[in-house]
């Protein structure tokens, strides 16, 4: 178990890709953070962990409120003592409407959630990593929409396109603290955030990826736990797709 006594901390781990993501690092021995607005599914993961006899706890954190990223920081070296990778995973699709209809709000709510939070998360994180004297893992959750348009969802789209930019620029500046960060960015893959979506639509996003499925979110976490660990010692300042071919074609 190469994670053993390292402290990983996820945001939005209550579901879909942050709860793929804090099981796998729960299965590489790391003690992991479970961090969700939402609480009944936070701790259904921290059983599951358990479970499956790995170590796990749950702090409530609503990633738009700076005050709160910096109190789940704190909670997270209450817990642990230390913090070792953070996968900052929470984000909502946001309202869907092409440019010239997009409610102010709604443009305000989805860069928050999305955009503005990651910036507070590694705000704080960082501090951390660099009061134990460097070293760690950052992944942002990004998405193939960080590189390409998506009509109706300029405010989405505007996001994750920016956290790679936030990504590069702290990884530049923390490299020399031996604390790198990449971004990832997955396709459609099939979680709670599309289960809204009727199924003609699905069929017309399936067709967008040549491999001919949506992806899992196993397959996300398998490529977020490989950058956090130590196989990943000379990457950092990189966006890595896991798309099915999305992106290529
Ligand atoms: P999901 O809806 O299954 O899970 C997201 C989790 O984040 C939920 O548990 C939710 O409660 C939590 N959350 C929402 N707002 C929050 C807030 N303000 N503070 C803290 N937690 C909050 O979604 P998912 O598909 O697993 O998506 C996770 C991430 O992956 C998101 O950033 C999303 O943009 C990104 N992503 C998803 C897909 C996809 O197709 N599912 C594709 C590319 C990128």
């Amino acid at each position: 178990k190469d994670m053993q006594g390292k402290v990983a901390l996820v945001t939005g781990a209550g579901s879909g890709i942050g709860k793929a993501c804090a099981m796998l690092y729960a299965q590489h021995g790391a003690s992991v953070v479970v961090s969700d607005i939402a609480d009944e599914h936070g701790q259904q993961v921290v059983d599951e962990i358990a479970a499956a006899g790995g170590n796990a706890t749950f702090v409530r954190a609503d990633v738009g409120d700076p005050a709160q990223c910096e109190q789940l920081v704190a909670e997270t070296v209450a817990a642990y003592g230390r913090l070792d990778m953070a996968c900052n995973n929470a984000g909502i699709g946001g309202e869907q409407n092409p440019t010239a209809d997009y409610s102010l709000d709604g443009w305000q709510h989805v860069i928050n959630i999305n955009l503005n939070s990651v910036f507070y998360c590694m705000k704080y994180q960082l501090q951390q990593l660099l009061k134990q004297g460097g070293g760690g893992a950052i992944v942002n959750m990004s998405s193939i929409l960080g590189q390409v348009a998506f009509a109706t969802s300029p405010g989405y789209v505007a996001a994750k396109h920016a956290l790679l930019g936030l990504t590069k620029t702290a990884a530049v500046e923390y490299a020399p603290q031996s604390i790198r960060i990449n971004s990832v960015g997955p396709a459609f893959i099939d979680t709670p955030l599309l289960a809204q979506i009727p199924s003609d639509m699905k069929q017309m996003l399936i067709g967008l990826h040549p491999i001919g499925r949506l992806g899992r979110a196993e397959e996300v976490a398998e490529l977020v736990i490989w950058l956090s660990s130590d196989k990943a010692s000379f990457v950092t300042g990189a966006y890595y797709p896991v798309d099915g071919g999305y992106l290529a074609r």
